[in-house]
């Protein structure tokens, strides 16, 4: 059986409202070229529930002017393919932004002080596209429960506090890291990297690597930690964003490192933006 299409807001209320009558929904929002950190997402969500709704839809909203959203690459059979292999129910994968945001659209989530810092800092109005786009799609599910990566772990924090600030009643949950066998997370963006670029792209790990093995040796300074970090995204000469240890719960900068503090990376390699992050005391 292939997996369902939906590409009208009216028709994925309605198919969700259907598949709550005969138990719970689980919604597993991304902007599809899935891989399998997308489908370990779509495989968690299905031990939670027995209809899974995966919508792939690349959010205008969530892209500053000069990134890469008309670029973002796309690949809707390949998706559907990743989608029913995983176990997911149906698929809202709207055809034009305008289904989701129609004439006359107004109205926005603005997060607060999580959305502050790195990728809020670095992407203005970031978080408020995600924001906006996310309760859209809880609004229009009334999914039971919600998946995301941590690879993302800012936007995962933001929108735990976007539930709870807005009472949107959804269980919200965050999934590990998917890696490729060197480390490096899987991302849709991998795509961009050049032949020659790819092996310089598991530097991000590397720096993740060398915080945690400092960490593990006894170096609690947060600024000693962030410069090994910075030193190994150097190296392979990747172009540092930001490189910063945070608590894992508000996102703060803290005076003394522990194992759930958190190194927060993000770094060009070329005209690629790379995103990662880990615990100091963690593996993932
Ligand atoms: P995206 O399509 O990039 O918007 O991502 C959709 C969802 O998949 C988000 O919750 C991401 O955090 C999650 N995701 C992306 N890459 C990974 C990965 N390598 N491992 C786990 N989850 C991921």
């Amino acid at each position: 059986m292939s997996v369902g299409v939906i590409a009208t807001a009216h028709d994925f209320r309605r198919a969700c409202q259907e598949a709550r009558r005969d138990g719970a929904l689980a919604l597993v929002p991304t902007m599809g070229y899935l891989h399998a950190g997308h489908q370990s997402l779509i495989q968690a969500a299905a031990q939670c529930a027995p209809a899974v709704a995966v919508t792939i839809f690349v959010n205008p909203a969530q892209f500053g002017p000069n990134e890469d959203l008309s670029r973002y690459p796309r690949d809707l059979e390949g998706d559907l393919r990743k989608c029913e292999e995983a176990g997911a129910t149906f698929v809202f994968a709207p055809r034009t932004a305008e289904e989701l945001y129609r004439p006359g659209f107004q109205t926005c989530v603005e997060p607060g002080p999580l959305a502050q810092p790195m990728e809020g800092e670095k992407r203005p109005g970031h978080f408020r596209g995600v924001c906006t786009v996310v309760a859209k799609l809880f609004a229009l599910s009334r999914a039971d429960c919600a998946f995301f990566g941590e690879k993302d772990y800012q936007q995962l924090a933001v929108i735990r506090r976007m539930n709870d600030d807005l009472n949107l009643g959804v269980d919200v949950n965050g999934r590990p890291i998917v890696r490729e066998s060197d480390g490096l997370a899987l991302s849709s963006r991998n795509a961009y990297l050049s032949r020659e670029e790819r092996p310089h792209a598991t530097a991000l790990w590397k720096a993740l690597k060398a915080a945690r093995d400092a960490f593990t040796a006894g170096e609690v300074q947060p600024a000693r930690l962030e410069e090994l970090a910075r030193e190994k995204l150097a190296e392979d000469g990747l172009s540092i964003d930001y490189a910063e240890i945070r608590d894992s719960a508000e996102l703060q900068r803290v005076p003394k490192a522990d194992r759930s503090s958190r190194l927060f990376l993000a770094a060009f390699l070329g005209k690629t933006r790379l995103i990662d992050n880990g615990a100091l005391g963690g593996q993932g």
